[in-house]
């Protein structure tokens, strides 16, 4: 199928609630055209050199997120521009995106990541850190961003209630903090209980683009 094609298949299988970040990391811009050309505007990349690029040159009404592991030292290049940062792992992090945020007179709309997952090697806070820094003056303090919910990443497994018994919990979590509206998770392989489970911001990549070759990277 097309990418328009695989578009407009998504979106009817989605409730219109849910919003779809086409993750368009390792692919060219004119796979993103198309993408763009089918009405999308949300668009999800997880390299910082290659978002810097892609936004200079794609339409300016694209909204950009950033959902890959983000440096600190590299804030400053995606600030000025960035929609929402989707991977937000510690509070240094958000404390330099506040500092890159204040720069570019602007507040930046941030997820915190929280690992739920069995596997080791998912970054994100447990509920405990997440907590901890969300009740904290410190953070009550930061004006230039602005926390607008959270992010996960399910397991790489096969075993389906697996999957769901981790959202579930993510979920669970996130009603301590009704404010906090976007709960982004659900890929390509699992965006369907994602949304079972309370997903309002799916990130799918392979699903519209095909699968992702990174020998090229
Ligand atoms: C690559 C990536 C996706 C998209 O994965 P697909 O399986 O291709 O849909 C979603 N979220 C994050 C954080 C990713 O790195």
């Amino acid at each position: 199928m097309s990418i328009e094609g695989n578009i407009e298949h998504i979106k009817e299988t989605i409730p219109s609630n849910v919003v779809l970040v086409a993750v368009s990391k390792t692919k060219p811009n004119e796979m993103v055209m198309e993408a763009y050309n089918a009405g999308q505007r949300d668009f999800g990349e997880n390299y910082v050199q290659e978002l810097v690029d892609k936004q200079e040159l794609l339409p300016k009404d694209i909204r950009w997120h950033f959902i890959g592991h983000l440096q600190s030292n590299k804030v400053k290049y995606i600030a000025p521009f960035v929609y929402l940062i989707h991977g937000v792992d510690s509070f240094s992090l958000l404390k330099e995106i506040n500092k890159q945020g204040q720069k570019n007179n602007r507040v930046i709309d941030c997820l915190l990541q929280i690992f739920v997952a069995q596997e080791e090697t998912k970054f994100g806070l447990d509920f405990k850190e997440a907590t901890d820094i969300l009740n904290s003056e410190e953070f009550k303090a930061l004006k230039n961003i602005s926390v607008k919910g959270f992010m996960s990443m399910a397991s790489n497994t096969d075993d389906q209630e697996q999957i769901k018994t981790e959202f579930a919990s993510l979920k669970k979590f996130s009603l301590q903090y009704p404010d906090y509206k976007i709960l982004s998770f659900g890929m390509s392989g699992d965006y369907e209980i994602a949304i079972e489970q309370g997903s309002t911001m799916i990130r799918v990549g392979s699903s519209i683009f095909g699968e992702r070759n990174y020998d090229s990277k």
